[in-house]
């Protein structure tokens, strides 16, 4: 790990379930990647038992030094087909437990959280020169809005640390409908969207349905991303950006996470029956979607990883060249390959994120 050091690039990472992984799934993640999957042989409680791919000590082996870490709770009717709580209140509990998780881990060293202009550079000092306990550096997000019980609950949140939201997740949402449906955003996710401007918060325009999307474009002057989101010209599905949506984003200084989640990078993935080694689904085809963002922007400064790994899904629906996440260390020589300079490599594994928090918190717009 030390002597390979001088060649790693650093990753910043724009979409991790970490403490969802942790609460939900019980992995420890300081465990290394196999104790965790010996520790679930035999369980059947969840699709991705026993193949998961991300652990504190897999991001240290991959220079992931740099990540936006999410809070995570749908609210749903009883009898519907995504799971999640039946009432905001239990919502916004349960990510109240994921953010206690992220803060005894911060005791425990093994994290530290990005919150300002300052703790970023801190974290980036970190990640000049990392060592075998270098705490993970992380952005608060939230992945769907629905646990936000009131604009009271979301300044609360703001004060521990929340920089990013994204309004909507899967379906019919509190303050915005979410992938596979359809609808501009409701008065309350206007307000929602008036009072993160106001806060200085980062939208995060991913899962909005097409309606939403532009809709949140018309109303938000303040900082947007895409923390994980594919290109639709390659995965005809409403869940990806068509190239309209990508321009418009590039036009709004956005910057786009790459998502490594097999079902994103290829048509007509069926989960749970389609096979990574059939089909063939490799990193290769992570960097056909980044080079589609930058062929687009015409520049590389739009593209990012954002790659959602154990969102869910574990080596199941992960491209078959990447065993844990650690193997994010290969994209660097694949974007070389396909004619990406030094520079617009670091831009891609780090730097777009890096500059767009640089503006952010500089309060400079972005
Ligand atoms: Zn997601």
């Amino acid at each position: 790990m030390q002597s390979s050091d001088q060649q790693r690039v650093l990753i910043f990472d724009s979409h991790l379930d970490i403490s969802m992984n942790a609460m939900e799934w019980n992995r420890d993640q300081r465990w290394s990647v196999e104790r965790i999957r010996k520790s679930e042989q035999g369980m059947k409680d969840k699709p991705d038992r026993g193949r998961n791919t991300v652990s504190f000590p897999a991001l240290r082996e991959g220079k992931v030094g740099l990540i936006v870490a999410t809070q995570i709770a749908r609210v749903v009717k009883p009898g519907g087909p995504i799971p999640g709580w039946y009432s905001q209140e239990q919502a916004w509990a349960h990510t109240r437990g994921q953010l206690e998780w992220y803060r005894t881990m911060e005791e425990a060293g093994e994290l530290k959280q990005i919150t300002s202009a300052a703790t970023l550079n801190e974290s980036l000092e970190l990640w000049e020169d990392p060592g075998e306990h270098t705490p993970i550096c992380y952005l608060l997000s939230l992945e769907g809005a629905d646990s936000i019980l009131s604009m009271k609950h979301l300044e609360s949140a703001y004060q521990n640390g929340l920089r990013a939201v994204g309004p909507a997740h899967y379906g019919p949402g509190v303050y915005a409908n979410g992938t596979d449906s359809a609808g501009r955003l409701n008065a309350r996710g206007v307000e929602l969207l008036r009072t993160m401007e106001q806060f200085n918060m980062i939208l995060d325009m991913t899962h909005l349905n097409d309606d939403a999307f532009w809709h949140a474009l018309e109303i938000y002057k303040g900082a947007i991303w895409a923390s994980h989101n594919n290109c639709r010209r390659f995965v005809d599905h409403n869940r990806q950006f068509s190239d309209e949506m990508i321009t418009e984003l590039i036009r709004r200084n956005a910057v786009i996470g790459i998502a490594l989640d097999a079902w994103m990078m290829v048509n007509d993935w069926v989960r749970g029956a389609s096979d990574p080694v059939k089909r063939n689904v490799t990193l290769d085809i992570a960097v056909n979607h980044i080079d589609h963002i930058c062929q687009l922007a015409g520049n590389a400064l739009h593209a990012g990883i954002g790659s959602d790994l154990d969102g869910g899904y574990g080596k199941e629906q992960c491209p078959c060249d990447l065993d844990t996440i650690a193997d994010m260390q290969k994209l660097p020589g694949m974007l070389e390959a396909k004619g990406y300079s030094g520079e617009d490599i670091r831009n891609i594994m780090h730097l777009n994120f890096v500059r767009f928090l640089k503006q952010f918190f500089n309060g400079q717009g972005v």
